[in-house]
């Protein structure tokens, strides 16, 4: 009965998550989770919230959440916007920013949502190619544009850009929005969020999805000027008015105040990152350089579908992308637990 829906809809063509597959007992390296629980004081502050106030909404504007990371990152509470998950809080940035004449600019190899929200938003996209090396060349964003949007470090590559070219590049774009999309620099990066209060056309997103352990809580947050942040608190409450519930509130302000707990699992990531590079590099792989919790790799022999199918049959789940073909030979696995990255290693060799 697609007769009845809107005409549109027949057009879309919607975002393919990576696999949550159901099965136990999985070595799950596929979509970039951290491996590590959410520190306790997360649990005790959504047991908390609860227990307390469930039949009640939540505050609309998340004030004491939006205040924890203003003071976290030395900002005011109106440069900060939070959101259900940053693909909720990117959707809403195409929509504030970049419905424009002229096209929005990012990498032809990069995070999959931006083309998907194009498409919803009905913004016309203009893929920039990475370079021989699979990085970003900042300068090839110097030509007309409605925006830019890029992560950093960028997906699925996990390839760093150092802030002075984001800074060179904000100096000599100054009519459009930059969207740094910071979804993984807490694992080896610098943050664009000290820019913000220089450039008034930055737009910094980060999410609470990976470095903080906490995917299953959908929480993420963009930061900028203010007058950026009243576009996007348009949008939002144009949408939905209470996109953050209590429980996630009070998680997300606990993983930003136990600053203790997030050092020791990002500490741990990088320390992992650096073994299994080394041990695919040992194994016959090229290996990107990474500031991510995944790394990008292709093996100089073997095929990354055949490999990431044998995988597969061992319970050990990576991510492999078909399209486009500059990367159809490259295997993305996220940095687990060492046990985790045993058992990819010890499953690779079985295949190689
Ligand atoms: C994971 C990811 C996101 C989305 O994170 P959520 O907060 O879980 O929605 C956004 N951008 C990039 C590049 C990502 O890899």
């Amino acid at each position: 009965m697609s007769n009845l829906w809107s005409p549109r809809v027949h057009e879309l063509k919607p975002y393919v998550p990576g696999e949550q597959p159901k099965m136990a007992r999985l070595v799950k390296l596929n979509t970039n989770e951290h491996p590590m629980p959410p520190s306790p004081k997360v649990v005790a502050a959504i047991t908390q919230a609860a227990t307390d106030s469930l039949q009640l909404y939540p505050d609309p504007e998340s004030t004491e959440l939006r205040q924890t990371l203003a003071d976290y990152y030395q900002l005011s509470i109106d440069e900060v916007f939070v959101g259900n998950g940053s693909d909720e809080v990117l959707a809403h940035a195409f929509q504030a920013f970049f419905q424009q004449d002229k096209p929005l600019l990012f990498p032809d190899i990069s995070y999959s949502f931006y083309p998907v929200y194009c498409g919803l938003y009905q913004v016309t996209p203009k893929q920039v190619p990475l370079d021989e090396n699979l990085a970003i060349r900042l300068q090839d964003y110097e030509q007309a544009n409605g925006g830019i949007i890029f992560p950093n470090p960028n997906a699925p590559t996990g390839q760093l850009l150092p802030l002075e070219a984001i800074e060179e590049l904000l100096q000599k774009n100054t009519q459009s929005v930059v969207l740094v999309d910071e979804a993984y620099i807490d694992f080896g990066g610098e943050s664009a969020a000290n820019l913000v209060p220089k450039y008034p056309n930055l737009l910094v997103v980060q999410t609470l999805s990976k470095s903080r352990s906490l995917a299953g809580l959908r929480v993420g947050f963009a930061l900028g000027q203010q007058h950026l942040i009243d576009a996007l608190v348009r949008v939002k409450d144009s949408f939905n008015s209470y996109p953050l519930d209590r429980l996630a509130q009070a998680g997300a302000k606990a993983a930003f105040e136990d600053e203790a707990y997030f050092q020791v699992g990002r500490t741990a990531i990088i320390k992992e990152r650096e073994r299994l590079t080394q041990a695919l590099i040992g194994l016959g792989f090229n290996v990107l350089p990474s500031a991510a919790n995944f790394v990008f790799a292709s093996h100089k022999g073997q095929a990354a579908a055949a490999l990431a199918l044998g995988l597969r049959e061992q319970g050990i789940i990576v991510r492999h992308f078909k399209q486009p073909e500059k990367i159809a030979n490259y295997l993305r696995i996220t940095v687990g637990t060492s046990e985790q990255t045993d058992a990819l290693l010890a499953g690779l060799q079985s295949l190689l």
